[in-house]
């Protein structure tokens, strides 16, 4: 076992010593993301470009040390966490657009730029990037990648795994390869499609290119307030079956209004049961008649009233609420547990209601905000950590929610990734035989158990209880591998 001596040293020699970070204070940032887990890594390690992440990987490789590639941190299922310590490799110097090609609808960025930059450097050329999750202003396209990102805008586009179309990629191995192009469609197997989503255990993407789709000619953002999510989740099913796909389709209940009103005074009724923040784009003639058809279904099941924005500013306020809703929870309690379910249409009244029996059976308040129209719910446990044995029962509580998931015919995450939170529920969809080829394909790759360990796959040991880690740590020493 190498010591943090070592490890620094050979990380010195691949990216220049100025860019290793060791110090306790500088690696307290690196010890988290949006979950709860926890865990400090040994050292972090910027690369500037794919030479040096290769160099860094083939190092940490050598030295038997494990490594967790890491975007901006914004991660909901402790992905970018580093589980056993070593290396993390993060992104934060590879922050370049390096082409926009106005003509073939493509651009080519490295992974660390921030994701709404993009969709900002394409706006003079009419087009943007599609996938927006809530986090875009911090969360990178390389994370994006890693965990197939979707967003309030990817009901009617698709994710990002239907926007990229070439990576290029450091594998766990430490090798340079190309998974992917310019074109789509390439022949053989699609291992850029298997990269996406891959949460960071097959290697690190050090160039994406990606689609960019032409702006919408205009917009309709519409908010309809109901008495109870009930309503508002019937209605959601109604809209569909009217014949239309809205560009965005997000709803909010009770708890997550009064958080996002007095965090930014967006204009929401924060005494409704629930909002339906409904977006409609395309060619002026035809939205306008889908706006009335929304409305008309809004208002049959129970609306109490439905506003259209009336300009820029108030379909920004209405987004800026909307996207702001989860850290605006932090008024409502010092912590929260979010958990990422997906379940048919079809189903969502019945699984709303199976959120709300938990809420009240656990006796925790749980917040909802989700995408919709893709079924994909983000119901938000509410706690305090500080509360001796809080953190078991909300973890309890968010099984029984991803049981419930799971039993309505869904999935166990529709953007945030399994990570290391999940994984242990990942038999509940599939067989050993599916758990064994999804590992088989890690190792194609070159993983052999230390790249992003403990991460998506139920397999494997040493990993511990992240969350757990911290007594651990401090009793084995600055310097162990725990
Ligand atoms: C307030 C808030 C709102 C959010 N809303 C959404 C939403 O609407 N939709 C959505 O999909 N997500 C959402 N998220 C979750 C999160 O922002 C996304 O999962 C995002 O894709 C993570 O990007 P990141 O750069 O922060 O990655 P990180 O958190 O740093 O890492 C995430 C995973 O990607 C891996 N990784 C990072 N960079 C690379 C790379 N270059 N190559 C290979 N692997 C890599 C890491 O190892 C880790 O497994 C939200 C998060 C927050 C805090």
């Amino acid at each position: 076992m190498p010591t943090r001596r070592e490890v620094v040293a050979a990380l010195a020699e691949a990216v220049g010593p100025a860019n290793v970070m060791w110090r306790p204070e500088d690696l307290a940032v690196y010890e988290f993301d949006g979950t709860i887990e926890r865990s400090t890594p040994h050292a972090v390690a910027l690369p500037a470009n794919a030479a040096e992440t290769a160099a860094v990987v083939r190092a940490c490789n050598r030295l038997g040390v494990p490594v967790t590639p890491r975007g901006a941190g914004t991660g909901l299922s402790g992905g970018s966490v580093p589980a056993r310590r070593g290396v993390v490799i993060s992104t934060a110097r590879m922050r370049s657009i390096l082409e926009i090609d106005p003509v073939d609808r493509i651009a080519i960025v490295e992974p660390g730029v921030p994701n709404l930059d993009l969709s900002k450097a394409a706006a003079p050329y009419g087009l943007f990037y599609a996938p927006d999750p809530s986090s875009q202003q911090a969360c990178t396209i390389g994370g994006n990648v890693a965990e197939n990102a979707g967003g309030p805008h990817c009901l009617a586009l698709g994710v990002t795994q239907n926007h990229v179309l070439g990576i290029e990629v450091v594998t766990a191995s430490g090798e340079l390869t190309w998974l992917g192009g310019r074109v789509p469609d390439a022949l053989g197997f699609d291992l850029r499609g298997a990269f996406i989503g891959s949460e960071g255990t097959l290697g690190i993407a050090t160039k994406v290119i990606v689609r960019l789709v032409p702006s919408p000619a205009s917009v309709i953002t519409l908010l309809a307030v109901f008495d109870s999510v009930q309503q508002a989740s019937e209605t959601v099913s109604a809209i569909i079956s009217a014949g239309m796909i809205p560009a965005a389709m997000e709803m909010m209940d009770r708890l997550c209004l009064q958080a996002a009103e007095a965090g930014f005074q967006c204009g929401y009724p924060p005494d409704a049961g629930a909002v339906l923040l409904v977006e409609l784009d395309g060619l002026p003639d035809i939205i306008d008649g889908q706006a009335a058809t929304v409305r008309a279904e809004c208002l049959e099941r129970g609306a109490k009233e439905v506003r259209l924005a009336s300009g820029q500013r108030e379909r920004e306020m209405l987004w800026k609420g909307r996207k702001g809703a989860i850290p605006a929870l932090g008024r409502l309690a010092p912590n929260y547990y979010i958990l990422d379910g997906v379940v048919p249409r079809s189903k969502l009244v019945e699984v709303m209601e199976t959120v709300s029996t938990v809420s009240e059976r656990f006796d925790i308040p749980i917040a909802n905000v989700f995408h919709a129209g893709d079924g994909n719910l983000h119901p938000l446990v509410l706690f305090d950590e500080r509360t001796p044995g809080a953190k078991s029962r909300v973890l309890e509580a968010g099984g029984e929610i991803m049981r419930a998931c799971v039993d309505a015919g869904g999935a166990l995450s529709g953007e945030h990734g399994i990570g290391a939170e999940k994984r242990m529920f990942m038999p509940w969809l599939y067989n050993e035989t599916d758990i064994e080829n999804m590992a088989r394909l890690r190792t194609v790759f070159g993983n052999t158990g230390d790249f992003n360990p403990c991460k998506l796959l139920p397999t494997g040991t040493g990993c511990g209880e992240m969350a757990h880690q911290a007594a651990a740590i401090a009793a084995a020493g600055p310097d162990a591998y725990v």
